[in-house]
């Protein structure tokens, strides 16, 4: 029987016989044994294998070193040892590949994050990189099967487009090089799925986009990148309000899911990277986020006699620092704030009745700053216009997008989940480098 190591270690089925495949983490030699660590990818743990010289000749397991890749068929027993788990009798071993020693990077001792980002290629065979990216994949199956639930449609934006509607960031233009623009007109990569996930909405009346969205920041830090997945949900019939009750809900969702699904990988972050990480997880899920509007929390800071890198000053966009002096020292959790001068916001978002301020909402989380970003549209065609004009924006290139205003209008919202920041807070990884396979950053695209 062909069995995944999370599967077999699972089982309380002894002396079955079983094969199993996998990458040879450590192979220590006794004088007529070998123990040898395989891990498959499925889980953290290492499966054990028991080889006897007697039955597998010895000439042969000295090619079975560290990186190797190899099948075992064999009894899988109770360990004899002080451990109680499973572990292998090797009948047999096929060498898949081997890994020459010399050569192999991966060898027992610890690597560090940066040594390991320039082997890209390879560190999902290390514990860390495993767990992160088994992590990924519950958070990414938790986001459909969180909105799926509660009746939202994956609806799919376009990924070239022609119209940098946002102004949310530096755009990478689209072209065949030759100096002909191939669909007529200049194109560019996505920065935000949103504006033609408001059309959907505005039809189906709840939908979500999950897909890479790109933007030029020519910025290294360690939560941005060029190329990175957005969530974005967007519900037609809805305010503000109900877009904040749902962004929390969601957030503690998925969290709760990986906390529950990944519960093993998530023990080793917190043993190896991140001492407070599960505590962390579990203080976000249960309790309820602070909401404040953006004129309080600019009060908070002015009065905190911190000095910060950027002085504070009404009507200034909140960097990382005033995010997280908010979060981690002030409110300890996870902050919504909201009502921002409608100057350092889209021009898509709801103005409200001062006239000043817009119906934004930016979720803010410890160590990460901000998570989400939100709003709730301005839905009157007019008003949507004026600001349109004031910021002397192109009327005919988004003529579609008005005229969901003009023909059946009705109050939406929506929100923006940068996923590699979800799953940066999940792992309690520092660098959100280390949570994409292959990170897209200024003067890197490797792999
Ligand atoms: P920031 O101020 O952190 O640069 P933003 O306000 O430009 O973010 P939005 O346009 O609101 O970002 O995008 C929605 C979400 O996408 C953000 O809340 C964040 O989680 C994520 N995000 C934005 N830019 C990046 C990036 N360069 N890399 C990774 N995630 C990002
Ligand atoms: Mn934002």
């Amino acid at each position: 029987m062909k069995i995944r190591i999370i599967d077999l270690l699972k089982t309380t089925t002894y002396n079955i016989n079983v094969s199993v495949n996998g990458w040879v983490r450590t192979h220590r030699q006794s004088k007529n044994i070998s123990f040898i660590a395989i891990n498959d990818g499925s889980t953290v743990h290492n499966l054990q294998i028991v080889a006897e010289h007697e039955k597998i000749k010895k000439d042969f397991l000295k090619l079975v070193t560290t990186g190797s890749a190899i099948r075992v068929d064999g009894m899988f027993v109770l360990s004899t040892g002080n451990q109680q788990h499973g572990e292998i009798i090797a009948q047999n071993i096929v060498l898949y590949g081997t890994a020459d020693p010399q050569e192999y990077p991966l060898q027992k001792k610890e690597h560090s994050l940066d040594f390991l980002r320039n082997i890209a290629h390879l560190r999902m065979r290390t514990n860390i990189f495993g767990a992160i990216f088994r992590v990924r994949h519950n958070l990414a199956f938790a986001i459909h099967k969180y909105f799926h639930e509660k009746g939202f449609f994956y609806f799919n934006t376009p990924i070239i487009t022609t119209s940098d509607a946002e102004g949310a960031g530096k755009l990478f233009e689209v072209t065949t090089g030759d100096n002909q623009d191939f669909f007529g007109v200049p194109a560019n990569l996505t920065v935000s799925g949103q504006l033609e996930g408001e059309l959907g909405a505005l039809g189906l009346g709840a939908i979500y986009t999950f897909g890479p969205t790109f933007r030029a920041e020519n910025s290294n830090t360690y939560r941005h990148l060029a190329e990175f997945w957005m969530v974005e949900p967007e519900m037609a019939f809805i305010d503000i309000n109900d877009n904040m009750d749902l962004a929390e809900d969601f957030l503690k969702y998925v969290i709760r899911y990986a906390i529950e699904t990944c519960e093993s990988d998530l023990i080793f972050l917190n043993n190896t990277v991140n001492s407070g990480l599960i505590e962390s997880l579990h203080s976000v899920v249960n309790n309820k986020f602070v909401r404040l509007p953006y004129s309080q929390a600019i009060e908070i800071l002015k009065q905190s006699n911190r000095e910060f890198e950027i002085p504070i000053v009404q009507g200034m966009d909140l960097s990382s620092e005033h995010e997280r002096f908010l979060v981690e020292e002030y409110f300890c959790c996870p902050i919504i704030v909201t009502d921002y001068p409608k100057e350092i916001k889209a021009f898509y978002m709801k103005l409200n009745e001062d006239g000043k301020t817009v119906r934004a909402m930016d979720i803010l989380f410890p160590q990460i700053g901000e998570i989400i970003g939100g709003s709730e549209r301005e839905s009157d065609y007019l008003k949507l216009r004026q600001r349109m004009e004031e910021l002397g924006m192109n009327m005919k290139q988004l003529w579609w997008y008005l005229e969901t205003r003009k023909f059946g209008t009705v109050p939406h919202a929506g929100f923006g989940l940068g996923f590699e920041r979800l799953v940066l807070f999940v792992t309690g990884m520092s660098n959100i480098r280390d949570v994409i396979p292959f990170p897209r950053t200024p003067k890197n695209a490797n792999f």
